[in-house]
């Protein structure tokens, strides 16, 4: 009983943990590092380096201008 007590809690929390991002909004951050962004000191934009569990993201000025920066749009 002591087994389910301590471990069934240290497995469900990294499900819990990773279910609590927006999935959409982690991706979109990724996508910006492989089209060669780095990270934005702008809280709002999909490239800031931290986001809050439960939050969402979309498109920011920032990040449409580093884009057009670095493609010359
Ligand atoms: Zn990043």
């Amino acid at each position: 009983m002591r087994f389910f007590s301590l471990f069934i809690p240290l497995l469900i929390l990294p499900i819990v943990i990773a279910r609590s991002y927006d999935h959409e909004t982690v991706t979109f951050h990724e996508i910006g590092h492989l089209l060669g962004l780095g990270h934005s000191s702008v809280p709002g934009a999909i490239m800031y380096p931290n986001i809050t569990p439960g939050t969402s993201k979309g498109q920011h000025a920032k990040d449409v201008e580093g884009i057009k920066a670095l493609y010359n749009f």
